[in-house]
């Protein structure tokens, strides 16, 4: 059976393989010699050896496929990129600060994402806007030589990939030789998993798992050892990085379930040859479809070419009257949820690593044949 082409921003598009797997896991798990254990995974105490073996293979997988130096902890945490918005700040925001004391965090705003990012951060540090561009319509990246650096930041902020404006950072900046002492956070939550991440670039990496990884309701952080510690005294325990660490993501009930299933992702994303594999078929992804936006003006994206992200494909319809024939033509054909984010308008394909290059052509196909019968 051919499933649709689900093009959803998050919670997206799981690989079938996967579901599938879960879907013969559910009432009796299996473990690495076939052996069943007479319960299902959601069941399971996740300080027994079955769900002790789920997780320790889930983060071994996570580590190699992102090839996370074994100076960075991987915890596995609740509450989403918007609970980190706020969590970052209490445990880093005094890395240069007088020790219980919030300090100064920079932010470099490129999208709706490290917009709230900022406003969140206010709260709990002297959060500041090194740059943004919001007056260009976040259609771009401020570039580095026009971004004001405070001399006394802890951390300077990025969203990699903005989900909603479609903008994603082809490179991290080097904050060392732009002269700034301040630790790199960055924001991956919508392309984790889809190209290599420069670890010597990073201080702490943090994403929800529904966009690339899984299922809603597992987060991941990734931080360098050395910045853990430094936790605001109001910082709630369990939501304290050092605390975390210390009980291997266990200090509370982890999300077994999500961290199970992010595990089968990571899985199969070794069988189709990790993360250089993907990182060229999201190339060829976003190439196919870029180019069929950019053939014709029927069609529009008003990103900077160099900005444009490679999961996250908004678009437009010159003729915006016809945005709802689009989409009900687009669900008649096997493309699901392809409506924009309503902050942009317009359509968005999301094209994470689960999209099959197949489900790019049937899109591509569809937008040459409705502006045939409607351009
Ligand atoms: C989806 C998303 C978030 C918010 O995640 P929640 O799990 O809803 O809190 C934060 N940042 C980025 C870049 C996202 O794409």
């Amino acid at each position: 059976m051919q499933r649709p082409y689900n093009f959803s921003a998050g919670p997206a598009a799981m690989p079938a393989e996967v579901l599938a797997q879960a879907a013969d896991e559910m009432l009796d798990w299996p473990d690495a010699n076939g052996q069943r254990c007479g319960m299902g995974v959601m069941e399971m105490s996740h300080r027994g050896k079955e769900f002790q073996s789920i997780y320790e293979a889930a983060e071994a997988s996570l580590r190699e496929l992102l090839e996370v130096p074994a100076q960075f902890k991987i915890l596995f945490m609740q509450g989403g990129g918007l609970a980190e918005n706020a969590i970052v700040p209490l445990n880093l925001s005094a890395l240069r600060a007088q020790s219980g004391q919030p300090g100064v965090t920079d932010f470099v705003v490129t999208g709706s994402w490290s917009e709230k990012s900022l406003k969140e951060a206010g709260k709990y540090s002297q959060a500041r806007t090194a740059v943004s561009g919001k007056d260009g319509g976040f259609t771009a990246i401020p570039p580095v030589s026009g971004w004001h650096l405070s001399t006394d930041a802890s951390y300077v902020h990025l969203c990699t990939n903005e989900t909603i404006n479609g903008v994603e950072f082809q490179a991290l900046p080097d904050l060392k030789a732009l002269g700034s002492k301040a630790e790199l956070v960055i924001d991956f939550s919508s392309h984790v998993a889809s190209r290599p991440v420069d670890w010597s670039k990073v201080g702490l990496a943090f994403g929800g798992a529904q966009k690339n990884l899984g299922p809603a309701g597992l987060t991941l952080v990734v931080v360098r050892e050395d910045l853990l510690g430094h936790a605001l005294p109001v910082c709630p325990s369990a939501f304290n990085y050092q605390t975390v660490a210390d009980n291997g993501s266990m200090y509370n009930t982890p999300p077994t379930y999500a961290i199970y299933m992010a595990g089968l992702v990571f899985q199969w994303l070794k069988r189709q040859g990790g993360i250089a594999a993907m990182e060229a078929r999201n190339i060829a992804k976003a190439e196919l479809l870029y180019g069929a936006i950019d053939a014709t003006g029927f069609y529009m994206n008003g990103v900077a070419r160099g900005a444009r992200s490679r999961m996250n494909v908004p678009f437009f319809l010159r003729n915006e009257s016809l945005n709802d024939a689009f989409l009900v033509g687009a669900k008649a054909a096997g493309l699901l949820q392809l409506k924009g984010h309503k902050s942009v308008g317009g359509m968005r394909a999301s094209i994470y690593n689960a999209m099959p290059i197949e489900g790019v052509q049937t899109l591509v196909q569809y937008m040459q044949e409705f502006e045939r019968t409607h351009g």
